[in-house]
């Protein structure tokens, strides 16, 4: 496998975008813009160097806070001389190849990144293109005259290349001053491959162009998963309680409160989703105020928990796993009743049932158990 750098360049100022901080270290829907752009790559690349701009230092701390990468570098005047420095500063971790790319474009997919790399397999380097869609006009004196779209293309980033080529072009051709690397690879007549760009790739520059983005980012959005299992065993008794539905039985299930498996394991999916601990510890079982308790209190403050980090739930699935009680004829009762509880639309709640075909404690039919997923959304 090829050692893989990806140099993120975000030393401009940024002014076009506006705003106090340059555009690169505001954030884009929740999170800074040049930390998006370095997450795209967290997957494939084995390394990752940014280069900042001087008096940066502050603001890429704060964004990039906790994030694994190499020590920053600082840029030069113009754009080819701060890749230069991040060349540069890569030499001694020998990749093999390298992605350059714009902290401006924090939309990459993982799709083109992959497509950067597998064009390096038989060239030295690999440009994302675009055609050009709209009619291109040049003004002259207030007068404008259509220019021919034929044959023209536009250029993203990330730009692949093999790194030893790269930056060989980079010591050559030091004195020009161009404004992308590709140029500089056609200088030096490097074996160039051409890769489908993405219109969603965009560069954000003007404060439209942020807002595009966040709307994008909003259709998509900053998902979060949280997992809960539970288990209640059976004793005496002529109901159990579960997914919030009183369902007549020949047992009860034990437990502090009502023992309802399912909202509990719902409840601890919810948790766990944003990071809040598990149900034990919101409701110790020492507490005598929680004896007896109906469920539904403690999925409701999960919830609680969930808006006040600012997520919204989207989902959830629960899984209850028992040979008896039958479940089918009271799942759609459990959906509604999880769907009312957590205020979703019932087609954002599932519930499903197994069994274990006789095997262990379930199958014994020594208790219930049960398995729930959330999902929550952020900003
Ligand atoms: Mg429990």
């Amino acid at each position: 496998m090829p050692r893989i750098a990806a140099l993120i360049v975000a030393a401009g100022r940024g002014e076009r975008a506006g705003g106090a901080s340059p555009k690169q270290y505001r954030a884009l829907a929740g999170r800074p813009m040049l930390r998006r752009s370095v997450e795209a790559f967290a997957e494939r690349a084995d390394l990752i160097q940014v280069v900042i701009g001087a008096d940066q230092g502050r603001e890429y701390e704060a964004a990039m806070a906790d994030f694994d990468c190499l020590p920053p570098v600082g840029g030069g005047a113009a754009r080819q001389q701060s890749v230069r420095n991040g060349l540069e500063a890569l030499a001694r971790h020998k990749p093999d190849l390298v992605l350059i790319h714009d902290a401006a474009r924090p939309l990459v997919s993982s799709a083109l990144i992959d497509r950067a790399i597998e064009a390096l397999a038989d060239a030295d380097a690999a440009i994302p293109l675009l055609p050009v869609a709209d009619t291109l006009k040049r003004e002259t004196n207030g007068t404008w005259t259509t220019v021919p779209r034929d044959g023209l293309l536009r250029a993203q980033t990330p730009q692949g290349f093999r790194y030893d080529a790269i930056l060989k072009a980079h010591r050559e051709f030091a004195a020009r001053d161009l404004t992308d690397d590709m140029a500089l690879a056609e200088l030096a007549g490097l074996k160039i491959a051409s890769i489908a760009g993405e219109d969603i790739n965009m560069k954000i520059t003007t404060p439209q162009d942020f807002a595009t983005a966040e709307r994008l980012l909003g259709a998509g959005g900053d998902f979060r998963t949280g997992f809960g299992f539970d288990a209640h065993k059976f004793a005496p008794g002529d109901h159990i309680w579960l997914c919030g539905v009183k369902i007549a039985h020949d047992k009860m299930l034990e437990g502090h409160s009502d023992a309802d498996a399912g909202l509990h394991a719902l409840t601890d999916a919810i948790l766990g989703a944003v990071g809040a601990g598990d149900i034990g510890q919101h409701f110790p079982p020492t507490d005598a105020k929680w004896r007896g308790a109906p469920s539904c209190v403690f999925l409701e403050h999960a919830k609680t928990l969930a808006r006040e980090a600012g997520g919204t739930l989207v989902h959830c699935d629960v899984t209850l796993i028992c040979e008896r009680p039958k479940i089918a004829p009271h799942r759609e009762a459990m959906r509604a009743r999880i769907a009312e509880m957590l205020s979703l639309d019932i087609a954002r709640v599932s519930v499903k049932a197994t069994t274990t075909e006789g095997m262990g404690f379930t199958g014994r039919r020594e208790g219930i158990a049960a398995q729930a997923v959330a999902t929550v959304r952020f900003a």
